[in-house]
């Protein structure tokens, strides 16, 4: 949950401002993403929630707790676009990571089961150089799932993988969502990627940047890639696209309203 939130940068003697009084709820156990251009702010939001960034002035809550202590108490589990594994460890061994990091007892079980929720089932032993780039992906979620956090944070996490790789996923992690019941936020700029998966989308406008707009997105669960081609699908996509383009560069389409605009 944000109120408020700000978050100003100093770039040599000029400030940047990130973020400009961003309020956003994240129900237990809802699918939100954030969607917006580049540079709005997107990952900024994940850095203060994951306590990596402290915002200038306002307010971040998950379920009740300050970013310092949801990491505090391992209640975090963040993926990002670059999965980030450790090459010299196996894929059993890099799920078990965070664990071993915060001390926490291993059990054998508890990653056998994540392997499998993440479709690894065979692949326990193998090396990230050896997997494709959306298994590497799926390691990175399972990463983020091990400390079972109350919130799953994921920084455009199939950004870098084909269109095909990418659908096949975001069914994953509907499915990976549904058995977990894990809050999540999402961030994205694929506007057919927020549709399929969220619960609500919150469209940001560039700097600064702000939550323009909160969609409901309507559409029966469990989504399924049929319903990508039904009209009310569309219908939202439309919603969306017309929000994020409408809002994406304010400077930009003042200007040339202005060249366009007849003179007297
Ligand atoms: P997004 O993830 O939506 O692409 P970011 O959150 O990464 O956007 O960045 C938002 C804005 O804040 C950008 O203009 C970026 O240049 C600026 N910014 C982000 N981190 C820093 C930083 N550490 N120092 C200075 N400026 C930053
Ligand atoms: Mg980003």
């Amino acid at each position: 949950m944000l109120r408020g939130l700000t978050k100003q940068f100093a770039i040599r003697r000029s400030t940047v401002t990130a973020l400009d009084n961003v309020d956003l709820d994240t129900p237990a156990g809802a699918f939100v993403t954030l969607l917006g251009p580049s540079g709005c702010g997107k990952s900024t939001i994940l850095r203060i929630l994951a306590d990596l960034e402290q915002p200038t002035s306002g307010e971040a809550f998950v379920h009740g707790e300050a970013p310092a202590a949801t990491r505090r108490n391992h209640h975090l589990g963040i993926a990002f676009q670059d999965a980030a594994l450790l090459p010299w460890r196996s894929v059993e061994a890099n799920i078990r990571l965070p664990l071993e990091v915060s001390g926490v007892k291993v059990d054998d079980r508890t990653i056998a089961d994540l392997i499998k929720l993440v479709g690894l089932e065979g692949f326990e032993q193998a090396r990230p150089a050896q997997l494709s780039g959306g298994m590497r992906q799926r390691v990175a979620i399972a990463r983020a799932l091990v400390v079972e956090p109350k919130i799953l944070l994921l920084d455009e996490p199939f950004g870098a993988l084909d269109e095909m790789t990418r659908q096949r996923l975001n069914l994953e992690l509907q499915r990976i969502w549904t058995e977990r019941a894990t809050t999540t936020l999402l961030v994205t700029h694929s506007i057919a990627e927020a549709v399929f998966l969220s619960d609500t989308v919150a469209v940001m406008s560039a700097r600064p940047g702000r939550i323009v707009a909160q969609v409901e997105i309507d559409l029966p669960r469990p989504r399924t890639p049929e319903m990508m081609r039904t009209a009310r699908f569309h219908e939202l996509e439309d919603q969306l696209s017309a929000l994020l383009f409408d809002n994406a560069s304010a400077p930009a389409s003042a200007a040339s309203a202005a060249v366009e605009e007849p003179v007297g």
